[in-house]
């Protein structure tokens, strides 16, 4: 989609900070980090959220989770929390599927 930011990203149009890339999904950090590391795993195919995942595209999730799974452990970070916000009340600002990856500082439960 070409009007949507993390679409661009994915397509390397507009930079980012890349953590991990490869053909399905890009890793990269957060623009404004809520915590010492904070970075996103997007798929490079545009879905809107955890919403849309379906039997069709649902295996793109299963990729990156083990994406966080190796990029965390190659970054040394043991503890960490994976966060995804579907719409807008829960928080979500960019409408292409995220997961935060959050380290590096106490965490709170619940969250805000
Ligand atoms: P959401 O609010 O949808 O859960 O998360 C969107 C995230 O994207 C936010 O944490 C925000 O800081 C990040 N973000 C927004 N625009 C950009 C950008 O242009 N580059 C990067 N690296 N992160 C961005
Ligand atoms: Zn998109």
């Amino acid at each position: 989609m070409s009007n949507c930011l993390f679409c661009n990203i994915a397509a390397g149009e507009i930079p980012s900070s890349k953590v991990y890339e490869d053909e399905l999904c890009l890793a990269f950090y957060d623009i404004d980090p809520q915590a010492p590391t904070h970075f996103l795993v997007i798929p490079k195919a545009h879905i809107s959220s955890v919403s849309e995942i379906n039997e069709e595209n649902g295996a793109i999730v299963a990729h990156i989770f083990q994406v966080i799974a190796q990029e965390t452990k190659k970054l040394g970070l043991d503890s960490y929390r994976v966060v995804s916000n579907i719409g807008a009340q829960a928080g979500q600002s960019v409408f292409h599927l995220h997961f935060h990856v959050l380290a590096g500082r106490d965490m709170t439960w619940p969250p805000g």
